[in-house]
């Protein structure tokens, strides 16, 4: 199957770390131009610019909270100074706070709902204004399993991911007469780094994290080729669907 992704240009939030950072350097392999964002992991965005680099890849790397509306809106003047052009948005920037819901803090509640939730609604509202402008375009929201099943100790995350769902469907009549298609992709859970940092900070990604993380490589190859797939022109015609991968039942 050949993807032919050489002349998109395809943003990607929340990069600089685990699915996010994957989809990056698959895309690169192919041969895309991308966007590369992060919120604090600049080193891990360092990483990944350097494999950019000896690839010969034509890339961005922009510092955005995409919770923050300010900075999205720099983030979109940005990727247009540079490429001229957005064809595909990948609202995967997430985060994951645990805890009851009696016990949840309204700050950790509105810090997972506004990274989840209102950073795909900010990004689609700028990048979409161009897929308009293109008359064609691909949003792809990476959203969860949770979304549908609910998940104990997780209910901001739970409730961000179904909203999405929502939001996904929404945009995709909205922006369906312009040849936009816009869908999500549910994941089941992989080893990414989100339990770990989220449960004991960043400097513990040690090798017990790195081993876990290789024994899910398998089930996270075959996300990237699903992702890739309906980055490219293969995949059309289809809108405001949610598509569960997951490797468990
Ligand atoms: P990671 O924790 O490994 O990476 C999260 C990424 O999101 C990082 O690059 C981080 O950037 C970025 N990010 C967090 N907050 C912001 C923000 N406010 N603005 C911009 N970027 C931000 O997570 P995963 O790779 O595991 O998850 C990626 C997506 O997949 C998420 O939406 C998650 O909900 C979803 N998912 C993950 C599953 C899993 O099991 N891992 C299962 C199902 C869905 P930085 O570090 O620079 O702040």
């Amino acid at each position: 199957m050949n993807v032919q992704l050489n002349d998109k240009v395809i943003v990607v939030t929340g990069s600089s770390r685990g699915i996010g950072a994957a989809l990056i350097r698959r895309f690169a392999d192919e041969k895309a131009k991308v966007v590369l964002n992060y919120c604090n992991s600049k080193d891990f965005a360092e990483e990944v610019s350097h494999y950019l680099e000896n690839n010969n890849v034509e890339f961005l790397v922009y510092k955005a909270d995409v919770s923050q509306e300010n900075e999205v809106r720099g983030f979109y003047k940005a990727v247009k100074r540079k490429f001229g052009k957005i064809d595909i948005l990948i609202n995967n920037a997430g985060i994951c706070k645990t805890s009851s819901v009696i016990t949840t803090t309204e700050v950790n509640w509105d810090n997972v709902v506004n990274t989840n939730l209102k950073g795909a609604f900010l990004c689609t509202k700028y990048f979409a204004k161009d897929m308009i402008r293109q008359g064609k375009g691909k949003i792809i929201n990476i959203s969860s399993r949770y979304s549908d099943t609910g998940a104990m100790w997780q209910a901001s995350y739970a409730v961000s991911k179904a909203g999405v769902t929502a939001l996904t469907k929404t945009v995709a009549k909205e922006l369906g007469e312009f040849d936009i298609l816009v869908n999500s992709v549910c994941p089941g859970q992989i080893n990414t780094g989100l339990e770990y940092l989220n449960e004991k900070g960043m400097d513990v990604m040690y090798e017990k994290e790195i081993k876990d993380y290789l024994q899910n490589v398998n089930y996270m190859d075959a996300l990237l080729n699903f992702i890739t797939y309906m980055c490219s022109d293969l995949f059309h015609s289809i809108t405001g669907q949610v598509f569960f991968i997951d490797s468990r039942i």
